[in-house]
């Protein structure tokens, strides 16, 4: 494998371009819909053929060892060329983490099939009941000889009808001291007996999550992650990573590039446009873009993944929506100056809707500033 690391960026960035273009065929190109994992399989195989699948992982795992910014300049080529987004829940979630806590056979076993693509995951966290509150949930694991007997439900699980594996936490100790204990991590193949996976179509007519229901689903021993009863440390660790990642420039850039664009196009005169509003998202922009290279950088280079994740979710998330907003209102604005509606107000209404679920998904906003108020800010409970 070529250092990327020692290739200055200019380089490194003309080379992603040249080969990722020549992959995914353009239909797949900045589609305003969520691709699923089975549409890109094979382009995803393409990418993991050339050692490209998982940017932030160590070589020695199938990774490409990027230092962060080269991981930036790699997002960012990506998203300039529109690519979908990849099975990242095995890549960016599960992965990590089994580098930190998996056994020396789980890494083995499954890492080269997060990165080969041939196991796709998803994640069973969220149930009826347990979201924000995710200590209350209740899908029971009981142990019976080598195996785990699984009975409950999940809700919410993106993309498990295109998924062949999830990680999730289950119950193993029905009367703990605290809430927090007696919660297990387990590796599930969905094709397990008792397994039922049932799409949820959405408000734009989509299907992009599930309830997935058990029903005595046996699990092997082995598929435990980490101590048994500890699950909730490994819990909040995946979602630091998930966090890092939902709080990555990725989405955000996007759209502040549509709304520069935006900007420039119309000129400064332009119904709708706001120097303030402007001057202000690009000020938010830039804070929220040092900080990100500094914390990943953090934790690149060793750094525990702390509640601070939430700090970049919170700013990422939240910048992505407020820039959404903006084009929005002026494409809105351009639209009736024009005398009619057109694709770039349908576009800019298509990249609004996208960005609402960010502040729910990987926690709300709100369980984000409870987080750093405790965990960053040691702020009294109110
Ligand atoms: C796009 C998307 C993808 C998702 N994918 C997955 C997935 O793959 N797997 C999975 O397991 N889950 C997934 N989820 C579920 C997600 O984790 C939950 O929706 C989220 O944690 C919120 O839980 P809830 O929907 O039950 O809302 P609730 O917890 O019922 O919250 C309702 C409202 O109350 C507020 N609230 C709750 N508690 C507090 C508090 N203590 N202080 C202040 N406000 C509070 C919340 O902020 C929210 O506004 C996904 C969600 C979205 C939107």
């Amino acid at each position: 494998m070529a250092d990327y690391n020692s290739m200055p960026e200019a380089e490194f960035r003309a080379m992603v371009r040249e080969f990722v273009t020549g992959i995914f065929p353009p239909d797949l190109l900045h589609v305003a819909r969520r691709v699923g994992p089975l549409e890109v399989a094979q382009y995803n195989r393409q990418m993991a053929g050339k050692g490209w699948i998982a940017p932030a992982w160590p070589v020695e795992y199938g990774g490409m060892g990027l230092d962060v910014a080269h991981q930036i300049a790699f997002a960012e080529e990506l998203s300039a060329i529109g690519v979908p987004r990849l099975h990242e829940m095995g890549l960016v979630m599960l992965g990590p983490l089994l580098m930190q806590f998996g056994t020396e056979k789980q890494k083995q076993y499954y890492l080269p099939k997060i990165v080969s693509a041939e196991h796709v995951w998803c994640q069973g966290y969220s149930e009826p009941n347990a979201g924000s509150d995710l200590a209350s949930l209740r899908l029971a694991a009981l142990r019976e000889g080598k195996e785990w007997v699984l009975n409950g439900q999940k809700i919410w699980t993106t993309m498990a009808h295109q998924s062949n594996m999830m990680f999730l936490l289950a119950r193993t100790d029905p009367s703990p001291r605290i809430r927090q204990e007696g919660i297990s991590f387990f590796l599930v193949d969905l094709a397990a007996p008792g397994i039922t996976v049932r799409p949820i179509r959405t408000l734009s007519d989509e299907l992009e999550f599930c309830e997935v229901f058990f029903d005595n689903v046996r699990v092997p021993i082995e598929n435990l992650v980490g101590e048994l009863h500890k699950g909730w440390t490994i819990a909040k660790a995946l979602l630091g990573h998930e966090r890092l990642f939902v709080g990555s420039p990725r989405y955000v850039k996007g759209a502040m590039d549509r709304l520069d664009a935006l900007a420039a196009a119309s000129g400064r005169e332009a119904p709708g446009f706001s120097p303030d509003r402007y001057t202000k998202l690009h000020l938010d922009y830039q804070d929220f873009l040092a900080l990100y290279a500094d914390y990943s950088s953090f934790v690149k280079n060793g750094g525990e993944l702390g509640a601070e994740a939430s700090i970049l979710k919170l700013l990422s998330s939240e910048t992505y929506q407020a820039v959404t907003e903006e084009i929005l209102s002026m494409s809105a604005e351009a639209g009736v100056a024009a005398g009619g509606d057109n694709a770039e107000q349908a576009e800019a209404a298509t990249m609004f809707f996208q960005s609402r679920p960010s502040t729910i998904a990987g926690g709300t906003s709100q369980v984000q500033r409870n987080i750093i108020a405790k965990a960053v800010l040691n702020l009294p409970s109110a």
